[in-house]
């Protein structure tokens, strides 16, 4: 049995908690915000996220798939809306297979309260990590309320802080690589309700995309019959943009909504006050290493990778993290962690990067190709090649959400079908024979090299 210490009672942190906790450790949780479960930490910032495959190992390994699954709604599809309010729907997979949509603040409290009952567990609230000494895996926490300040050692602490990692600040002192970049799009929430017998404005099963080719606005459903939607845009208008620095006023914010995303007006009655009174956030990546100190430290979930939102992987790469520590603790012993640390940085950095890259890619496809008639028409060769030959083509998208295929394999992957469709779709006459023999025949010669 070791003495744990994790620093953030986040997603990632409350899910490495349970495993931890189960495999018989001692873990205390020091959390900088409040007990969300008794206070309005989430006010503004009430993001939706899917949890996808990966993330559902994860949870499934640590035994809390059930009560996660009561708070989830499925999603099979994107639907996207055109200026002129036509939807389009895209299915995520032609197994119709769904990822799950749920509120970032209601799965936080699930796994404080699923964390909680362990009798192992100890949770700490308002304890922000102001320090740590790596070589004795010993963080310092200065309590924000009494300003008391505790020092707490343990055998290995783990960095479950998120992107502004307190734990990452203490190891960048050392020969420590990091970069982090802002990608010029912000983001905004814009909350749609229902409708006033509580049923939704729009499908609730699918993922509802308005792609405006430099902006976009999206909407994910909740449970109560209201989706999240996000408006995700420049920090700084361009000539080919509006950004956030110029939609300030309340005539202006009317007439952009009304120019680009006119069938989301009437289903949000104070669309113009909640963008005036929303906050907005802006979106890095974040690279760094390595993403361990001896046997003493490690990162893990956005403290170590955090990236772009654009393949709603974050959270699912993070739970990740954990599912391959706990199979390398499984492997190599409760007892032994410089080596479990040491083989869980070799594996899950070069994912960290490739999902970053991954996420970024998505971007594109969501805000710009998924109305391009060309892009549709990749997506239904795929899917007739996927359907038609599982073993050999699985397409980027089913790589990522809803296999366990290493996100570096899923990116090299996905290069390749690049290559093949960039000449599948050069084919004359392509929109006409897309279902032909001929077709298929040219892709799976190019996917075995012979064409
Ligand atoms: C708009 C948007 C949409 C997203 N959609 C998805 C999605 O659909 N699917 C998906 O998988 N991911 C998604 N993500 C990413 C996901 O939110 C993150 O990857 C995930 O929250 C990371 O979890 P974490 O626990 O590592 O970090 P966080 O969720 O940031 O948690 C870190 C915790 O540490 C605490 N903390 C911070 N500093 C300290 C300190 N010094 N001391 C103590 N505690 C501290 C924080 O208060 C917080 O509770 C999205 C992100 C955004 C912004």
């Amino acid at each position: 049995m070791s003495r744990i210490t994790i620093v953030g009672g986040g997603l990632v942190g409350s899910l490495l908690t349970v495993l931890l906790a189960r495999r018989g450790h001692k873990v205390d949780v020091f959390e900088r915000r409040g007990d969300p479960r008794r206070t309005n930490v989430y006010a503004g910032r009430s993001i939706n996220l899917v949890v996808s495959h990966r993330g559902w190992t994860a949870l499934k390994a640590a035994g809390v798939q059930d009560a996660v699954e009561r708070i989830v709604v499925p999603v099979y599809a994107r639907m996207t809306h055109d200026l002129d309010g036509k939807l389009t729907r895209l299915p995520y997979s032609i197994e119709n297979r769904a990822i799950h949509s749920v509120s970032r603040g209601e799965l936080n409290k699930v796994m404080l309260t699923e964390a909680e009952k362990l009798p192992n567990v100890k949770l700490h609230f308002d304890h922000p990590c102001v320090e740590v000494d790596l070589e004795h895996a010993r963080c310092t926490f200065r309590h924000e309320v009494s300003g008391a300040v505790s020092n707490i050692k343990s055998d290995v602490v783990f960095g479950a802080d998120g992107a502004p990692s307190a734990v990452r600040q203490a190891m960048m002192r050392g020969r420590f690589n990091f970069s982090q970049s802002f990608i010029e799009h912000d983001y905004k929430e814009i909350a749609f309700p229902s409708n006033a017998d509580g049923t939704p404005k729009m499908d609730p099963q699918c993922l509802h995309i308005w792609p405006r080719r430099y902006f976009m606005l999206m909407g994910l459903a909740n449970q109560d019959g209201g989706f999240t939607g996000t408006l995700f845009m420049p920090h700084a208008a361009t000539e080919n943009s509006p950004g956030f620095d110029v939609l300030k006023e309340e005539k202006d914010v009317r007439k952009f909504f009304q120019d680009h995303f006119t069938d989301a007006i009437p289903m949000v009655p104070d669309l113009v006050e909640q963008y005036m009174r929303n906050p907005q956030s802006n979106l890095a990546i974040i690279r760094c290493a390595p993403w361990t100190h001896k046997d003493k430290v490690a990162l893990i979930g956005d403290a170590a990778h955090a990236i772009v939102p654009f393949y709603g992987e974050g959270m699912n790469a993070g739970y990740e993290d954990c599912k391959v520590l706990n199979d390398l603790l499984n492997q190599h012993g409760d007892d032994n962690w410089g080596v479990v640390l040491d083989a869980y940085h070799k594996a899950r950095k070069p994912n960290g990067d490739a999902i970053a890259d991954l996420s970024l890619r998505n971007f594109v496809e969501m805000r710009d190709l998924v109305a391009d008639p060309k892009f549709i028409l990749r997506k239904k060769i795929e899917g007739r090649l996927q359907q038609r030959h599982p073993d050999k083509w699985l397409p980027l998208y089913s790589q990522v959400k809803f296999s366990d295929i290493a996100y570096t394999d899923a990116w090299n992957e996905g290069l390749r079908h690049d290559r093949i469709m960039e000449q599948v779709l050069a084919m004359p006459g392509i929109e006409e024979k897309w279902e032909s023999e001929e077709v298929e025949k040219m892709a799976l010669g190019l996917l075995e090299g012979l064409a």
